[in-house]
């Protein structure tokens, strides 16, 4: 550690993104030593995950989410972090170093446009959750279509899950994965790995609270995650019913019920089935910000629009977390501690 932080003195490093992944690599490089300029686009920090509630039933379910502020304490409490909110990466110039002009971002046009110097970069930008709009589902219309991420922060905000049209608890809830994921007509050929694990913790959280809540699954097949998670599933599969299908097509019907229809996979026949709330698993898509970035810091891209991992950066600029693709905290996390081991590496040399 001694012999990191002596080659990593008066070596600085922009970390772009103050998501989880962004926030341990941050933490992880100034406790190595080196000088961190973090640069956050919005107000706060944390990412998406800091939206996440606690879903432990009689036990923690290892979800993740108070990892994150835990870290964010963790960053706060670290010198050598100069945190930047509401800013953004607007221009690159590299002269042996980086200089990195940050911009204030959208609304704070009287904000000063700020210059920082750096030796190499980290890009922590994170992922984009799908839109479903274009889906049969009738979101944004329907007012009891949420998603996994509304529901998340219903469960975060509020301790409790209420149909938004009156705010009664639902006493019929389904689950419709891979909502933007696995799709070919989308181009999104990925899975986004963490909608399985999320909407069943959701789910038994729910029949921790309200154990009446009759609750469907549908799903394509169930992607595990985490050394508990075969334990887990078991254990919700006899709280759930699960239905190995995806829904065709959502419409009210009469008292604010939504019918769904779909294809038994057992009897081969369309069937119907009315719930009182639908929580649509949307997925992870490459970060709105990618090209953007790509372009800036002359950093690949992958096929489907996620920055291409980058373990050996001739240029010192090395992605982290779901601005790589669809990962979970504690995947984030690593991606992070991996992306420091390469930072170090790159420092030392250079
Ligand atoms: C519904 C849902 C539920 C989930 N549940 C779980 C769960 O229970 N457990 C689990 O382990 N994982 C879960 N995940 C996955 C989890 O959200 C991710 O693993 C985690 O958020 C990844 O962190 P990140 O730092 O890579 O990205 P993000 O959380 O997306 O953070 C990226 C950060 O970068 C910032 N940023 C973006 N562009 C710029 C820019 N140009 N300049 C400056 N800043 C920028 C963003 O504002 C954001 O703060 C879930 C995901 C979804 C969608
Ligand atoms: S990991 Fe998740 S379930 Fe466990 S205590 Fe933290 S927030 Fe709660
Ligand atoms: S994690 Fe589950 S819901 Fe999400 S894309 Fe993969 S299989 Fe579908």
């Amino acid at each position: 550690m001694t012999h990191l932080a002596d080659n990593l003195a008066g070596k600085r490093v922009a970390v772009i993104g103050g998501g989880i992944a962004g926030l341990s690599a941050a933490k992880d490089l100034a406790r190595l030593g080196a000088g961190v300029v973090l640069v956050e686009k919005s107000e706060t920090l944390g990412g998406h995950a800091a939206g996440y509630g606690c879903k432990a039933a009689d036990r923690c379910v290892k979800c993740g989410a108070c990892i994150v502020e835990e870290t964010i304490r963790e960053v706060r409490a670290t010198p050598g972090i100069e945190v930047h909110l509401l800013s953004t990466l607007d221009d690159v110039h590299r002269d042996g170093r980086y200089t990195l002009t940050l911009t204030p971002a959208d609304g704070l046009d009287d904000a000063p446009v700020v210059a920082v110097q750096a030796d190499a970069v980290v890009l922590a930008t994170g992922f984009k959750p799908y839109d479903p709009r274009e889906k049969p589902y009738g979101y944004k219309t329907f007012p009891n279509v949420v998603t996994n991420l509304e529901l998340e922060a219903m469960i975060r905000g509020t301790d409790q899950v209420i149909r938004p049209s009156d705010g009664a608890a639902p006493d019929r809830m389904a689950f419709f994965q891979c909502v933007g994921s696995r799709d070919a007509k989308l181009g999104h050929l990925w899975c986004s790995q963490v909608c399985c694990g999320s909407a069943l913790r959701m789910a038994r959280w729910m029949r921790s609270r309200r154990p009446g809540t009759d609750i469907t699954f549908f799903y394509i097949d169930v992607q595990t995650f985490g050394k508990d998670f075969d334990v887990f599933y078991r254990a919700a599969k006899d709280e759930i019913r699960m239905i190995r299908a995806l829904p065709a097509d959502l419409y009210p019907v009469s008292e604010d019920g939504l019918k769904a229809v779909f294809f038994d996979p057992e009897t081969h026949e369309p069937r119907e089935a009315v719930f009182d709330m639908v929580v649509l698993s949307i997925g992870l898509l490459p970060g709105a910000d990618n090209p953007l970035m790509a372009t800036l810091l002359d950093a690949p891209l992958t096929d489907d629009g996620f920055l291409a991992k980058t373990a050996d950066s001739a240029d010192g600029v090395f992605p982290a977390g779901t601005a790589t693709g669809p990962m979970s905290i504690p995947d984030a996390i690593q991606s992070a501690e991996k992306t420091v081991r390469d930072v170090v590496r790159y420092l030392e040399k250079n």
